[in-house]
């Protein structure tokens, strides 16, 4: 099938090559024409396992392509998927304007049949509106042609983006227009052949689908965390509560780990935009509105640690932080709890050392303003003389560190542990104080 891609970040160029892998000639197009100029010479401007590979692999077969040019993209897509970003306005709403200024453009081209299909995550009745949009400019120009608007939300998750969209929990498909509808099916065949795993509903109730999978999400975070600050007053262990709570399987143990916080490009934005449409047509979300509370003050918590134990200035202190994004196997900083903790720590008066195996370049153009942020591109070097590290990000390489020569290494042996990585009584057996998330400690 021939399919366009409009946005070529995270969504657009992993649905873009997987399409691709499954035999479909895929354009992507895109306004950063740097972006473009580099995924045509064979770079992927992300990082994400495997995509390097999919891409390099496509876009030599030829199924695969990039440009910049609207108008080619628009005639070459039977199915033209709009994936650009709808980052959060300053109200907390979905700011839509990449999405309508792509309806614009849809209308202003179109000319004959055409499925357009929202990818992005988008606030219930946007599909109304790029109908509404496309609608007018089709008809400001004189042109009579069919066309269907429909919701395809992504579900994938960064770091196993290529796993999570060759191998979909499920797909999710929002139109009332059987062409559309069908097209669709055909398209997510191959991605859901053994299961039927494909999900056909109206638009609106598509929309708030994605809103509120990732709203569930972001509530077992808050949830669990809220939870945490009480393990700490009780003297409980947040992570034997988990497990005991776990193993009910109504419950589950997926997205009940206490800790720094939730982050990235999706849960903050998306759980503000749910409750700001809440407010629109006057319902208030309260549980929302409570985690989005929780998870605010969640992203403080090591800086707020790191006070009670050094007190409120830290001058002279020079802090080592481990992990920078939001989450492992990930380049994405948008939203980051560690940016939270460095901007406090450097107003604080402390240096810190950063390391992060990816993310530390993403990282560098977002704090460039703080001045005390030395990131090294080891993570033995970044506790080198360090009061204390701070683990902000669970990558692999920090969860069976060498305790002897860490502590070495260290000015002091204090470890606040964000992620709740280690084992409080290994820690202590091995000298360390040891700070953790919801784990019997009380600072
Ligand atoms: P992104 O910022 O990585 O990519 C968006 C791309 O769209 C950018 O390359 C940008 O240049 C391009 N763009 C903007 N306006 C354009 C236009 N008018 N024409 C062509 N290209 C344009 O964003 P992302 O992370 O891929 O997210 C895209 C959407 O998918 C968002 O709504 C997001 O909420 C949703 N989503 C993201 C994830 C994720 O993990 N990143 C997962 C599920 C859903």
């Amino acid at each position: 099938m021939r399919i366009s891609i409009v946005g070529s970040g995270y969504v657009g160029l992993v649905t873009g090559a997987c399409l691709a892998e499954m035999g479909n000639d895929v354009l992507c197009v895109d306004t950063d024409a740097s972006k473009i100029r580099l995924l045509s010479a064979g770079s992927i401007p992300i990082y994400e396992p495997g995509l390097p590979e999919l891409v390099e692999r496509n876009s030599a077969a030829g199924r695969l392509r990039f440009t910049t040019d609207f108008a080619s993209s628009i005639a070459h897509g039977l199915i033209i998927f709009i994936a650009v970003g709808t980052p959060a306005a300053e109200d907390g709403s979905a700011d839509l304007q990449h999405v309508l200024a792509v309806a614009d453009k849809v209308g202003s081209l179109l000319t004959d049949y055409r499925v357009i299909v929202n990818k992005s995550t988008v606030p219930v009745g946007t599909a109304d509106r790029v109908q509404a949009q496309i609608g007018m400019r089709l008809s400001e120009r004189g042109v009579q042609t069919r066309f269907a608007v429909a919701s395809n939300p992504e579900f994938l998750k960064e770091g196993a983006a290529i796993d999570d969209f060759m191998r979909p929990d499920r797909v999710v498909i929002g139109s009332e227009d059987d062409e559309a509808i069908s097209l669709l099916r055909s398209l997510y065949a191959p991605f859901t052949r053994n299961h039927d795993r494909l999900h056909v509903m109206d638009v609106r109730s598509a929309e708030l689908t994605k809103y509120a999978a990732n709203a569930m999400l972001a509530t077992r975070i808050s949830f669990v965390n809220d939870l945490a600050r009480l393990a700490e007053k009780v003297g409980a262990d947040i992570e034997l509560v988990r497990r005991g709570i776990g193993s009910d399987r109504r419950i589950g143990t997926h997205f009940l780990y206490a800790g720094a916080g939730y982050g990235g490009s999706c849960f903050p934005k998306d759980v503000r935009a749910l409750v700001h449409t809440g407010r629109e047509y006057g319902i208030d979300l309260e549980v929302l509105t409570a985690v989005d509370r929780v998870n605010h003050r969640q992203k403080r918590i090591l800086a707020d640690k790191v006070v009670s134990r050094f007190g409120e200035q830290l001058n002279g202190r020079t802090l080592a932080i481990w992990g920078l994004a939001f989450k492992p196997e990930t380049d994405d900083m948008r939203e980051a709890p560690s940016l939270v903790v460095l901007e406090e720590l450097v107003k604080r008066g402390a240096r810190v050392q950063a390391y992060d195996p990816i993310a530390a370049t993403a990282a560098q153009r977002l704090v460039a303003h703080l001045s005390g942020v030395n990131f090294v591109s080891d993570r033995m070097r970044a506790v080198e003389g360090a009061d204390a590290l701070l683990v902000m990000t669970e990558w692999r390489e920090f969860r069976s560190p060498e305790l002897t020569a860490l502590k070495k290494l260290l000015r002091s042996p204090i470890i606040f542990d964000g992620r709740n990585l280690f084992e409080p009584s290994t820690m202590a057996a091995g000298g360390f104080e040891y700070y953790a998330v919801g784990r019997g400690d009380t600072l």
